[in-house]
């Protein structure tokens, strides 16, 4: 609980020596609930009676999407980059956040949020109980860095969708935490700005899955922009409050 607050109190202060922290090793943070288990006789009869299943959905995993990621040539992105980002954190995520791109960090680590913003939001997601390392998988509309930090064009965002859909269904993530403007607007068809999407719920369809969606700002404009860091934690308390309804022992 100490972490969760040291992390709330220098996202709050956004003090000016942040970096210098280094960010808190979250400990005893809540993990989504294991599917009960059945009992055997049960396994065995639904194994035996569902039928043979070899659909491509199926046969996907994480690690598959990602090596196709590595590879992938669909976009001009493409050329440019130095590592594909495909997204890390827990297989099965209470949240997934999605971020826009990789930027030059991240382009050289090969993971996402690394650099200064990557620091204040994992600040941010701790002061609420979430981390990338127990309960939240980190991901991006595109999976390359778009050069000079430009935003990601619509086309290059609609190219790479089908990546993040893959991992959206593999993860079943029980909630989205989307943002900043770019990746809002995609995700979810709208022109609204962030002013007007943010602090709401709004739900994503994706195939048979619907997944509530909040869009906050992200946190590189919290950075720029001070005056943002209250709206934010009042987004984050409100996906916290959510997140107690669905599972009663988050925050304990
Ligand atoms: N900004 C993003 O949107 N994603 C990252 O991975 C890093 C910075
Ligand atoms: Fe492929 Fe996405 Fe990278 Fe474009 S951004 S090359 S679609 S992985």
């Amino acid at each position: 609980m100490s972490d969760q607050k040291d992390a709330l109190v220098s996202f709050l202060n956004l003090a000016a020596d942040y970096l210098k922290d280094g960010h808190a090793r979250p400990h005893e943070l809540p993990v989504k609930e294991e599917k009960s288990s059945l009992p055997l006789a049960y396994m065995i009869e639904e194994a035996e009676t569902s039928a043979p299943s070899d659909s491509w959905e199926s046969k996907d995993s994480l690690e598959l999407v990602a090596g196709e990621i590595a590879a992938c040539k669909a976009c001009l992105l493409s050329e440019k980059r130095t590592l594909a980002v495909p997204g890390e954190g827990a297989d099965q995520p209470l949240v997934m956040v999605i971020g826009e791109g990789p930027g030059a960090d991240e382009d050289r680590a090969g993971r996402p949020f690394v650099g200064r913003a990557g620091q204040l939001l994992d600040k941010m997601l701790l002061s609420i109980g979430l981390s990338r390392n127990k309960n939240c998988f980190i991901a991006n509309m595109v999976k390359c860095r778009p050069p000079g930090n430009r935003d990601p064009a619509h086309d290059e965002m609609a190219a790479c969708f089908p990546y993040l859909e893959r991992q959206i269904l593999l993860l079943k993530p029980a909630l989205v935490l989307c943002v900043g403007r770019v990746a809002a607007q995609y995700l979810l068809k709208t022109n609204q700005g962030i002013n007007a999407l943010r602090g709401n719920f709004i739900d994503l369809e994706i195939g048979e899955t619907v997944i509530p969606v909040l869009p906050t700002f992200h946190p590189s404009a919290v950075l720029r922009d001070e005056s943002l860091k209250r709206p934010a934690w009042e987004d984050l308390k409100l996906l916290k409050s959510r997140l107690v309804v669905l599972f009663p022992d988050f925050g304990e």
